[in-house]
């Protein structure tokens, strides 16, 4: 594996495999890296000649800075994960590298309704960030597929539309969530979990699906306020949002029609942790 820590390195290089031919796959990370990450270079290997993955812990998209203080960062680790996944270059920028005139200048794309509501409303400026860093990763690897993964739901659809605003022709490709054994979906912040509540938070996927399986039945609204009821009586655990939505639009749904395209999605702060979830639920969408 070519590690890379300058854009000024790295575009050239992507550019001369472009002109033999060579399509570049590109897999963002913020590092600490798991099997969830490691199957978006997996789907990156089955579809591109070149897999590129970078990680760069962004602070800009970090509201807390006690969240971004405590971001695991086992770089070691990290790279010795990529070697054995065959991943062909790893680029890892310095703080200069991708911000070259401090963070203060945000990027001119704008997230929208989406950006505004769940996540964007409980951590502000968080998809702002997002952006500006994904625009600048972009712009360096122009690449011909981007690969993210469906538990950031929220983030995978605003980085669809960055793709189209920055008029790139990169096709982006979601990816399934990669689930530990009782179902928690994995993330680079369950490692900072107890391992009582790591195992507990199971029951997270649990109701998610039990709440898919009832929907049609009863009223949306009422279903899912029950979930948040459910998971919340179990010690150190608050939902921060339990939400059916139109799986394109992100608007709320009042009513389950079978054969449309829902996503049920929710965040659960589990002992001071912020976790996300989500379930697809009517055909898939493209
Ligand atoms: P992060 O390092 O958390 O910024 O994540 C980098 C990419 O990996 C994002 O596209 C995430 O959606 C994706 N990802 C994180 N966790 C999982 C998972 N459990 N399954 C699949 N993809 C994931």
């Amino acid at each position: 594996m070519k590690i890379f820590k300058r854009r000024d390195d790295l575009g050239p290089y992507l550019k001369a495999l472009k002109k033999k031919g060579k399509s570049i796959g590109f897999v963002p990370t913020m590092g600490a890296l798991h099997k969830g990450h490691i199957s978006l270079i997996e789907a990156c290997q089955a579809k591109c000649d070149t897999t590129v993955c970078s990680i760069f812990v962004n602070p800009t998209q970090f509201n807390d800075p006690k969240d971004l203080k405590k971001y695991p960062r086992p770089l070691e680790k990290d790279i010795e994960m990529l070697i054995e996944a065959d991943c062909d270059i790893l680029y890892l920028p310095e703080m200069e590298d991708i911000y070259p005139d401090g963070t203060v200048s945000k990027t001119a794309f704008k997230p929208g309704y989406i950006g505004k509501i769940l996540e964007g409303a409980s951590r502000k400026g968080h998809f702002e960030g997002v952006m500006q860093v994904v625009s600048i990763l972009l712009d360096i690897t122009r690449p011909d597929c981007l690969f993210l993964g469906q538990k950031d739901y929220q983030q995978f659809l605003i980085l669809t539309e960055l793709v189209k605003q920055m008029r790139f022709k990169t096709k982006v490709v979601r990816c399934p969530i990669v689930r530990e054994e009782n179902g928690l979906a994995m993330s680079s912040r369950n490692v900072r979990l107890s391992p009582t509540l790591r195992k507990k938070a199971g029951v997270i996927y649990q109701t998610l699906q039990s709440v898919a399986a009832r929907m049609g039945s009863e009223k949306p609204e009422r279903i899912t306020k029950e979930a948040v009821r459910n998971i919340n009586t179990h010690k150190g655990f608050r939902v921060d949002y339990f939400k059916l939505l139109n799986a394109k639009t992100m608007k709320p749904v009042k009513s389950f029609v079978k054969n449309k395209n829902y996503i049920l999605i929710t965040s659960v702060i589990v002992g001071g942790v912020r976790l996300l979830d989500n379930l697809l639920i009517g055909k898939q969408i493209k």
